[in-house]
């Protein structure tokens, strides 16, 4: 089983899409596990005690060096991952325990390295992994000198925050653990599968005009069809 462990101050963003069909599925088999931890949870009032205000429960401040908009802080995050992962202190006590867990730490960023297929399948190895989400301008970078940790990108553009990453890193390391798709064969790159498809009927009439389905799909012949699905996939 993987747990995948979120850190995010946006937790209800997560809600809908993990408790929906293939990522609810998994979660209801024990494939995969999924928990939260929000920095706000982390953060420390000026008394020294744990913060209990909306004030006090505020991670972001202004960043060195000016500029626009709030860097998230360090330590909230750092206690945060720390939580997830189980204290250093933590380990001897529980060393049969911990030496079994094989644990990653994404901190996802647009400067990142690109998420692929081939990122997910070489994370499936891990037991657990952590996803560090930004908010805002990002987070205080010495967060990455506590933890050794993987910049991730979703892609070449900017999001408002880590937890649509998230999502699609979890989506696709679920879907390439044995036992969540129906036949394991249906990890696409396995099989082939082109991204024109089409369902029954035969013909729809749109505007006066009929859409019909490729005649090729119609015919039977496996290896004609596969061949035309391939060159669909390479146009
Ligand atoms: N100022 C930051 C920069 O230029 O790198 C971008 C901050 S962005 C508004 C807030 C957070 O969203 C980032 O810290 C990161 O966690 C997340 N984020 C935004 N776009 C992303 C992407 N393409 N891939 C991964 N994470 C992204």
């Amino acid at each position: 089983m993987i747990t995948f462990h979120i850190i995010s101050l946006f937790p209800e963003s997560f809600e809908s899409y993990l408790n929906a069909s293939i990522v609810k599925r998994a979660q209801e088999r024990k494939l995969i596990a999924v928990k939260h931890y929000n920095p706000r949870d982390f953060a420390v009032a000026k008394n020294g005690k744990k913060a209990k205000t909306y004030a006090e429960r505020r991670v972001d401040n202004r960043p060195y060096g000016g500029g626009p908009g709030m860097v998230m802080e360090a330590m909230p995050v750092i206690k945060a991952i720390e939580k997830a992962i189980g204290k250093k202190q933590e380990v001897g006590s529980r060393k049969q325990v911990v030496r079994k867990r094989k644990i990653k730490i994404i901190f996802f960023s647009p400067a990142g390295k690109q998420f692929s297929n081939q990122i997910a399948e070489s994370f499936k190895k891990f037991t657990d992994i952590v996803l560090v989400c930004g908010r805002y301008e990002g987070i205080d970078a010495r967060v990455k000198k506590a933890f050794p940790m993987t910049d991730i990108s979703a892609g070449p553009y900017v999001l408002t925050g880590g937890e649509l990453p998230a999502m699609i890193v979890i989506d696709s390391i679920t879907r390439r653990i044995p036992g969540v798709l129906g036949h394991d064969s249906s990890i696409e790159e396995l099989r082939v599968a082109s991204p024109d498809v089409y369902t029954r009927p035969e013909v729809i009439t749109y505007k006066g005009k009929k859409l019909r389905v490729p005649k090729i799909l119609l015919s039977g012949h496996h290896a004609k069809m596969d061949e035309w699905k391939t060159n669909r996939k390479e146009r």
